[in-house]
């Protein structure tokens, strides 16, 4: 029996090519949405803390990026600042800090001596945080001006932006022998 869909042109999509689709929207929407909210970590150690300050403040305002709110518990950031010099003694501190921080995390290198050491080219000092714990951006000065700080931010913006997401098929879990109940 003729069908009155029978007479219409099909449009006709691949399965992948419908799944690329879908992973590019919500790549660009998860990436949209996440470069809009960062919440900072400052791990401040020294005198860079005055340009943090500044550039937190109304004459720069960072709340303009999306990046204003600063958390002091680690779980609740996905930004970290490191902001001044970091010794050796702290480097596990800052590594803990690290690892507390839930994916998807990123990480800042705030003045050459978070980035370098800086000119403390010594024994106690790390030279550069990038040793501990991976960096996404690096913003150099002594101190850096706000303006610089505020360049890396979009840096880095750019670079949540351009992350992919990808859309997987979660397998149910082994059973293990014994485990059942748990
Ligand atoms: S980069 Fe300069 S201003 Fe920043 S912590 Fe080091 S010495 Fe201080």
């Amino acid at each position: 029996m003729a069908s009155e869909l029978d007479g219409l042109p099909v449009i006709a999509t691949r399965r992948e090519e419908a799944e690329g689709f879908l992973q590019g929207l919500v790549s660009k929407s998860l990436g949209w949405a996440r470069k809009y909210s960062l919440f900072t970590y400052p791990f401040v150690t020294a005198c860079c803390g005055m340009e943090y300050m500044t550039m937190a403040s109304a004459r720069y305002d960072s709340d303009r990026f999306g990046a204003a709110m600063p958390r002091f518990s680690p779980r609740q950031a996905d930004l970290l600042m490191v902001v001044g010099t970091v010794n050796c003694k702290q480097a596990p501190i800052l590594r803990r800090v690290y690892e507390q921080m839930a994916d998807p995390k990123w990480v800042m290198a705030f003045g050459v001596c978070a980035s370098s050491g800086g000119f403390y080219d010594n024994y106690a000092t790390v030279q550069g945080i990038d040793r501990i714990i991976p960096v996404d951006v690096y913003v150099p000065g002594c101190p850096p001006r706000p303006e610089q700080v505020l360049d890396g931010i979009m840096l880095l913006q750019k670079k949540i932006q351009n992350q992919s997401h990808k859309l997987i098929d979660r397998k149910p879990l082994p059973v293990i022998a014994g485990g059942a109940g748990r």
